[in-house]
């Protein structure tokens, strides 16, 4: 297969992970055409769905009809955002590729400023930084406000604290996404590490247009997971600083236990057996338990299974709305 870039047709790509976004689509189609019909420039949408069980694709796929530079790339099932949004990165084949949420919470009106300062300062990749998110829940802003707090510790200062998944790249920087063989990368992290020129736009977060959030706590923990050990060993450093503090905490037992037995002490304390034998076994189980973490994402990424499969990519086959009436689907 040539690479993306030898049959790139379009200047820019807008790539839409969807999941169940059958209530949002229609307000995201009606406020995105104008937008990117006003660029003059030539484009492709790339809809992801990503195995929604509701009615999206079938109301993507009479959108189409109107809007032939609506694509519609349908996974087989739910695989989550990030890995959706990989799917999306992989078929876009623009010379610029933005990637933006369905339920117009980053305002696609800012897709024209992006475009612009990409060209204008030649960078690579613009950022769409939050200004604001007051209209994200509190209990959204805070677990977002620890997330990014470690994240910056953990993985980097150069992860922003206000970038989400609204940004564009350049088709190098999307080449070289795609050819990365991470079984889940987390591109608000990944991005940055690469070190390509980089540009910020403001926006300001809206809120959700319709439906509910496909981001449960779940998922967040999940992300937080992937973005951890995708990143970093720390924690296996911290499994190894408790061992190193449940020997030490035991040499100091040893010793007591030696003083009370050569005292002629009575009965050995029952409690502080109790006690050590809890907490080595807790930090055991701990520091087992960072092991597996990693071990597991080694195991996976020896399977090289395909990350999601592509039931049909509009771009190659037409299939009928009708065959997509919404509830065909086993749900995921
Ligand atoms: N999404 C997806 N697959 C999922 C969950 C979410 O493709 O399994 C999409 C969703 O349709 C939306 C984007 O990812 O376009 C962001 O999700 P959402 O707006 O629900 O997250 P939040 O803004 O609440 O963090
Ligand atoms: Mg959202």
């Amino acid at each position: 297969m040539p690479p993306q870039s030898l049959v790139s047709s379009v200047t820019l790509s807008v790539v839409t992970p969807m999941f169940n976004e059958r209530e949002a689509v229609d307000h995201f189609v009606a406020r995105l055409r104008p937008v990117l019909d006003g660029l003059g420039v030539s484009y492709e949408v790339v809809a992801v769905d990503d195995g929604s069980t509701d009615a999206t694709v079938s109301r993507l796929l009479q959108l189409r009809a109107d809007w032939p530079e609506l694509r519609v790339v349908s996974l087989r099932r739910n695989v989550g955002h990030q890995t959706a949004l990989r799917a999306g990165l992989r078929s876009a084949r623009g010379d610029y590729v933005v990637s933006i949420d369905a339920d117009l919470q980053d305002p696609p009106e800012t897709i024209g400023e992006m475009l612009a300062k990409a060209r204008s300062e030649n960078v690579d990749v613009v950022y769409g930084v939050r200004s604001d998110r007051s209209t994200d829940t509190v209990f959204k802003r805070n677990t977002a406000g620890v997330y990014y707090w470690m994240m910056r510790r953990m993985v980097g200062p150069w992860v922003s604290d206000q970038a989400g998944d609204f940004r564009l790249m350049s088709r190098t920087v999307v080449d070289v996404l795609n050819e990365l063989p991470e079984p889940r990368p987390v591109y608000r992290l990944v991005v940055p590490s690469l070190g390509f020129s980089s540009a910020e736009v403001a926006y300001v977060r809206e809120e959700r247009v319709a439906g509910q959030t496909k981001y449960p706590l779940s998922r967040m923990i999940r992300l937080t997971f992937d973005s951890v050990t995708g990143f970093s060993a720390a924690p296996l450093k911290i499994a190894t600083w408790l061992g190193v503090l449940s020997f030490v905490l035991c040499l100091v037992l040893i010793v007591t236990g030696l003083i009370a037995w050569a005292s002629g002490g009575v009965v050995p304390g029952w409690t502080s057996l109790y006690i050590a034998v809890l907490l080595l076994g807790g930090i055991q189980l701990i520091c087992l338990g960072l092991l597996g973490e990693y071990v597991g994402r080694i195991y996976m990424a020896t399977q090289s299974r395909p990350p999601f499969l592509v039931a049909f990519d509009t771009e190659t086959s037409v299939p009928s709305p009708v065959e997509f009436a919404g509830s065909q689907r086993p749900a995921a």
